[in-house]
């Protein structure tokens, strides 16, 4: 009467359905999270994301020794991490949440037939990592929706499963060995503003958003000074924090901001039944195949400026260094910067995703990959010649100055919106500037972009 379940991007205690289904009939349980060495080998255990799954360890490990358990962490395969686990503790099931990248599939076929043969049967549990099954909607005659639109009309119409309580006990068996538990403090290379993770600090920061930012999100989420989004990200991609949950509280919370806010999350569902259905668009061009991009030798110079947030474009260079320094940055400022490296520098949309999921705490392969693609014009937009103009958008978007001021101490003592164009500044006060000149014309890439797109 043993289960294992074996935790990945669902970090959490509450609402966990693969938990919940484990302790029925009050079975013993291991849970497990397994440091899957595939993913340290392809570069995805960025500094940043490890930091923070550091944190959400230990939190978890801290709530299950309060129910009277522990979790149990090992690291290698996780296949055979997940059967060897299952033999010591002669457990006759294992749980897990569904998931959708080429990565996750894998490990699950793989784990099914191990498990398989060993007699253990494995339940694989939806709506843990989203609130609407990837592949629950589907328009007629096909596997997923590749416009969003129509696919929130359905996701709003669809009913969710109710919110499961955190479990009140959980019993693990004995001698069920575990690595020590990482910390954040043995992880080098962490930006010095990251976020805490964990479920606590991830419930605590829900509660804080409901009863406060969430109200004026409509108004106020794409001001980038404001910062009056949410930042929940990084717990919905560690899975501290249920989709399903969120959906069910903003809703209850009611009013504009908690409908707005309601439909981002809904984007991320429909980012994530695209890859399941379509997991090459990891890498691949999604819809329109677009092989213009200069090639990355000849921009590496322009590509590095953008990095290290030096492209002489404020805004963008505010957006970066923020992203540098706290391993997030808003969404409009990702946009800013996506838009600024494929549609201005003119750089293949997988150079910008790989540098962000170096850097992002929340980064995600569904939300980066398919967020880069739509930007690259190469995704699910519906309007791929979309460019942005980053200075009508800076003035737009920050318009006293302030996120760019904050971010980029050089143009400090600008006042007001004179700091997006700096290079407008003349004589001794341009001269005395220490910031560099725009990289490149803005207008040029605009149009270098728009011929190329003609072409294809
Ligand atoms: P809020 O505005 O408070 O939104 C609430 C939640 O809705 C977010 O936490 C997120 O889960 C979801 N959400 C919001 N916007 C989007 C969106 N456009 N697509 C999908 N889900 C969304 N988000 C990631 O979680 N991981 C990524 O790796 C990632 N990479 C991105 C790359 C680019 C180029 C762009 C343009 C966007 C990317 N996003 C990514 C989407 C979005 O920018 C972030 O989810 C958002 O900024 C997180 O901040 P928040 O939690 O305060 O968001």
């Amino acid at each position: 009467n043993v289960s294992v379940v074996l935790l990945t991007s669902d970090l959490r205690l509450h609402d966990h359905p693969p938990l919940r289904a484990a302790l029925g009939g009050s079975r013993q349980v291991v849970p497990l999270f397994v440091r899957d060495r595939d993913v340290d080998r392809t570069g995805f255990a960025a500094a940043n994301r490890l930091a923070f799954l550091a944190d959400c360890l230990r939190d978890l490990d801290a709530g299950l020794r309060e129910r009277g358990g522990r979790l149990v962490v090992r690291s290698g395969d996780p296949v055979e991490q997940v059967c060897g686990v299952a033999a010591e503790a002669e457990a006759d099931e294992v749980h897990m949440a569904a998931d959708v990248s080429a990565h996750a599939i894998r490990r699950e076929e793989r784990l099914r037939r191990a498990l398989e043969a060993e007699g253990v049967r494995l339940h694989v549990h939806d709506t843990v990592t989203t609130a609407v099954a990837p592949g629950a909607l589907t328009p007629a005659a096909k596997d997923h929706f590749a416009v969003f639109t129509p696919y929130f009309r359905h996701w709003a119409r669809q009913p969710l499963r109710g919110v499961l309580d955190a479990p009140e006990a959980v019993r693990v068996p004995e001698g069920v060995g575990s690595e020590e538990l990482p910390s954040r403090a043995g992880v080098a290379g962490v930006s010095p503003g990251l976020a805490r993770g964990g479920e606590a600090e991830g419930r605590r920061r829900l509660a804080a958003w409901l009863r406060g930012g969430i109200t004026a999100y409509d108004k106020g989420h794409d001001d980038l000074a404001g910062d009056a989004t949410s930042r929940l990200s990084p717990h919905l991609h560690f899975g501290t924090l249920a989709p399903v949950e969120l959906v069910h509280r903003a809703r209850a919370a009611g009013g504009p901001g908690a409908e707005a806010f309601v439909r981002q999350l809904a984007w991320r569902d429909f980012h994530r039944q695209v890859l399941r259905a379509r997991p090459d668009a990891a890498h691949a061009d999604y819809r329109t195949r677009h092989d213009h991009w200069r090639p990355e030798r000849e921009a590496e110079e322009e590509i590095r400026a953008w990095r290290e947030g030096r492209t002489g474009c404020p805004v963008v260079d505010a957006a970066m260094r923020q992203l540098r320094h706290e391993g997030w940055t808003h969404n409009r400022g990702r946009l800013l910067a996506a838009s600024f490296l494929t549609k201005t520098l003119y750089v293949d949309w997988r150079v910008g995703a790989r540098i962000f999921l170096d850097l992002l705490v929340d980064g995600d392969v569904a939300n980066n990959q398919l967020n880069w693609q739509w930007m690259a014009g190469t995704g699910t937009d519906t309007r791929p010649n979309r460019v942005l103009n980053p200075v009508a958008q800076a003035r737009r978007y920050d318009p006293d100055g302030a996120f760019v001021r904050r971010w980029v101490p050089e143009l400090g003592h600008l006042t007001g919106p004179q700091v997006h164009e700096p290079w407008k500044l003349r004589g001794p006060e341009r001269a005395a500037l220490d910031y560099p000149d725009p990289i490149v014309d803005l207008s040029d890439g605009l149009a270098r972009f728009r011929a190329a797109r003609k072409r294809t």
